[in-house]
């Protein structure tokens, strides 16, 4: 693996404005500490060209997009983070609380590991539509019709990160 992939500041910085932008549409909120956001923005850029996504710079890849698309950024983990702790397991994202000041980011666990160790059968649902339910993994966005959208209009995320959640 090459690991002395550049990136210049200018993808980095158009990365960093289709983050903010994404993010702010959803509100959702980036970090304000920049000497803190830019190197994770960076961290995604190489990893967007290393492996043609923008994995989770806070994780290990295995390069296969099928296998970390649950670590795509946002990944899948975020709003459940956000929600507990007041940032993504990076810190990439965070609350207005954390965003203001008042309330401080601690390390928190990988949520990914958690939900990996859980069996099948935990995750398993039994209910029976006429008509399937598509489930945003990132953002929770419900849509029933056959196939999901080509793209969150909540979260701006693809079509491949829906999960079938009722059917
Ligand atoms: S923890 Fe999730 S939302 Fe935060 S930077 Fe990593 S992939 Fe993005």
């Amino acid at each position: 693996m090459n690991d002395t992939i550049e990136v210049t500041e200018a993808e980095v910085t158009a990365l960093y404005e289709k983050i903010k932008r994404d993010a702010e549409s959803g509100g959702y909120i980036l970090n304000p500490d920049m000497s803190f956001t830019l190197p994770l923005i960076r961290g995604l850029a190489v990893n967007m060209k290393r492996y043609g996504y923008i994995a989770c710079p806070c994780r290990l890849a295995s390069g296969v997009r099928g296998e970390d698309k649950d670590m795509i950024c946002p990944c899948d983990y975020r709003d459940p983070d956000l929600a507990q702790y007041g940032a993504c397991f990076c810190a990439l994202y965070v609350s207005q609380e954390v965003a203001d000041g008042t309330k401080k980011v601690k390390p928190l666990p990988d949520r990914r590991e958690r939900e990996k160790a859980k069996s099948p059968a935990q995750n398993k649902v039994h209910e029976k539509l006429s008509h399937p339910v598509w489930r945003c993994r990132v953002c929770g966005y419900l849509a029933a019709r056959d196939e999901p959208p080509a793209v969150c209009p909540i979260c701006k995320v693809s079509k491949e990160r829906f999960e079938l959640f009722l059917s």
